[in-house]
């Protein structure tokens, strides 16, 4: 989820690339799942998420692991959170993730954000999240563990610009409204199987929804 916060006290005051080395690999977290409990902010799922967990029926997903939330007054999936114990519905008794391969994007991010500024993003290390101890230094390239990275990240990119004039233009639309915005929202991005590659249809179904959300308004 997106944060206003000052990034000089959550971060080492850096702005990293994919190409740069950072401190953060953590023995591939033997023995800690601190990240997959008690999330203070939620993980919001992206349309590559769900497309990433495709292998698992779209119904058990909706119904055991993720819940819908209103970010920003737009509806958007979030991993499910056990409501008494914090801990993630992925997470296994033996404290790993279950579909490792198949983690969101933001798992496979952390401990490091994202910064978007001036048209682009960075990535920043939030240097008080993860306490493994003597942490050595890693390709951030390589701990994303993202196939064709160059792609995903403008995927990224318009995908938040794409939100982001979202969630503005929702704060001035009427209930009925915004709830057929959120429907097609939903309905457009991620519950209908990605049956060409991923980044081709994304952007055939971006185009969509702005021809029938002109529809939507033009109907009021
Ligand atoms: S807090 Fe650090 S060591 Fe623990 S699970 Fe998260 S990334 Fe791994
Ligand atoms: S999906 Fe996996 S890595 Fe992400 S929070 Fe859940 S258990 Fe942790």
């Amino acid at each position: 989820m997106e944060r206003y916060v000052d990034l000089d006290e959550i971060s080492d005051g850096r702005r990293y690339t994919a190409e740069d080395m950072v401190k953060i690999g953590c023995g591939d977290c033997a023995g800690c799942s601190a990240c997959c409990v008690h999330m203070e902010q939620l993980i919001l799922l992206d349309p590559y998420d769900v497309h990433r967990m495709r292998e698992i029926p779209l119904d058990t997903l909706m119904q055991e692991h993720v819940e819908l939330m209103v970010d920003r007054g737009v509806i958007l999936p979030a991993l499910k959170m056990h409501a008494e114990t914090g801990r993630c519905s992925f997470l296994n008794d033996e404290g790993r993730c279950s579909i490792h391969d198949m983690r969101p994007g933001i798992c496979r991010l952390f401990p490091m954000g994202r910064v978007y500024e001036d048209g682009t993003f960075h990535y920043f290390l939030q240097k008080d999240e993860c306490d493994y101890p003597n942490k050595t230094k890693v390709k951030l390239k390589k701990w994303l563990d993202t196939p064709m990275l160059p792609k995903y990240e403008k995927y990224i990119l318009d995908w938040h610009s794409f939100l982001h004039s979202l969630q503005d233009r929702a704060s001035d639309m009427e209930e009925g409204t915004l709830k057929k915005i959120d429907m097609l929202l939903l309905n457009t991005f991620f519950f209908q199987p990605y049956e060409e590659e991923f980044y081709q249809e994304f952007y055939r179904r971006l185009d969509q929804f702005g021809a029938y959300e002109k529809q939507i308004l033009s109907d009021i």
